[in-house]
């Protein structure tokens, strides 16, 4: 990607080196399963990962299972009960959660209850309590910080609201993870979702944090691996390279923290230039690294090549559904009007970003900004 400047972490960040030197010990690893030395020396290694990325996020190791991705993760997630069986009758899940969890929770054919936002991107509360009152046993999924936005969910609050009413949190921690400290017992939550490539390990890997007493049916029938909780030979390189990544983002998440600044002053920048500019959930607490904004007037399609073409690597809203840019459900939860959401552009820096990324950003937003508001042709440069 030599180059070109890629703003784009909220879809993947690229390889850490920690990570990529991690995948290679993956290669060469044995199958955890054999019982000779070379099965036991990966077992050592996986456990090691499991114990470092548990602690990544202030679990119990014991809870973690490794998945194939966040999706995976947030599909166990939704089938969570308590221990011995049932207990979970209906979801609550909210306007914006990422599709691996709203449509996971539709194909159960349990009740689903959709939780509003305000125009700020956070979680209704009071909306949350009325929900509780009724008092049918419920799982709650409430994301830790939204992909598109990068709003931050009061799960603390959230987590005593749904604990005092015996009901469990699924907290889909996707794309907070790496950006902002993550301890499950402050949390309060039942049961977390991590993704490795989110965080700089390959695509392909991801974990399902549960606490102690929850079940969730294994959804692939096999081998005990996982304790009996997810099938299949464990994906060694992936499960090393998560680890390596977590704890590479875990030793930075200070310097993370300080993108905050540039993400500000980019803001502040596109603002002077452009005062009509509106900048989605900027009134809420938001992970450092992403900005989501939009012009009326403007085609976040358009914007979007005109920048690649320039060698600015951004994103039309969710990452999961770029490549075919729709209309964002987080927006329209938001309330924001079409016309906004039809031009909107999410920026989303990382380990590897520099503050001159967001210098070029808003310089050449803003020319093709100008232009198309203009409604002069975007030509490539
Ligand atoms: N949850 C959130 C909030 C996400 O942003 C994503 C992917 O963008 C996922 C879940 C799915 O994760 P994965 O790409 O690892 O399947």
């Amino acid at each position: 990607m030599s180059g070109r400047v890629y703003l784009d972490y909220n879809a993947t960040a690229p390889v850490r080196p920690e990570a990529r030197a991690a995948a290679l010990d993956g290669l060469q690893a044995g199958n955890p399963s054999s019982v000779h030395y070379e099965g036991r020396h990966a077992r050592a290694l996986m456990d090691k990962a499991r114990r470092d990325i548990a602690g990544f996020i202030g679990g119990a190791h014991e809870g973690l299972i490794f998945t194939s991705g966040g999706t995976e993760a947030c599909n166990m997630a939704a089938k969570l009960s308590a221990a011995p069986a049932g207990g979970v009758q209906r979801l609550v899940v909210s306007a914006i959660e990422h599709v691996a969890v709203s449509k996971a929770a539709a194909a159960l054919g349990l009740p689903v209850q959709t939780l509003p936002v305000t125009p700020h991107g956070l979680i209704d509360v009071p909306a949350l309590a009325t929900v509780l009152q009724d008092p049918t046993p419920a799982l709650v999924c409430v994301m830790l910080a939204n992909n598109e936005t990068g709003v931050v969910q009061p799960i603390e609050e959230i987590s005593a609201m749904v604990r005092a009413h015996g009901s469990l949190l699924f907290v889909d921690a996707v794309q907070a993870a790496g950006k902002m400290p993550i301890d499950v017992a402050a949390l309060g939550c039942d049961a977390l979702a991590l993704s490795g490539h989110k965080l700089g390990a390959p695509m392909g890997t991801g974990a399902l944090w549960a606490r102690d007493g929850l079940v969730t049916p294994p959804h692939m029938q096999g081998g005990g691996q996982e304790l009996g909780r997810r099938a299949g030979s464990e994906n060694m390189v992936g499960i090393l390279a998560f680890a390596a990544a977590a704890k590479a983002s875990g030793d930075t998440l200070t310097d993370f923290a300080a993108m905050a600044a540039w993400r500000d002053d980019m803001e502040a920048q596109l603002r002077a230039a452009f005062p009509e500019l509106e900048v989605f959930g900027a009134e809420a607490p938001r992970l450092a690294n992403t900005s989501s904004f939009s012009l009326a007037g403007l085609s976040s399609e358009m914007l979007v090549m005109a920048l690649d073409l320039a060698g600015i690597s951004v994103s039309a809203g969710s990452a999961c559904s770029s490549g075919k840019v729709s209309r964002s459900h987080v927006l329209d939860a938001m309330g924001v009007s079409d016309d906004l959401s039809k031009g909107v552009v999410r920026v989303s820096f990382g380990w590897a970003s520099r503050a001159s990324d967001a210098e070029t950003l808003v310089e050449t937003w803003s020319r093709l900004a100008a232009k198309q508001k203009s409604s002069e042709k975007i030509v490539a440069e």
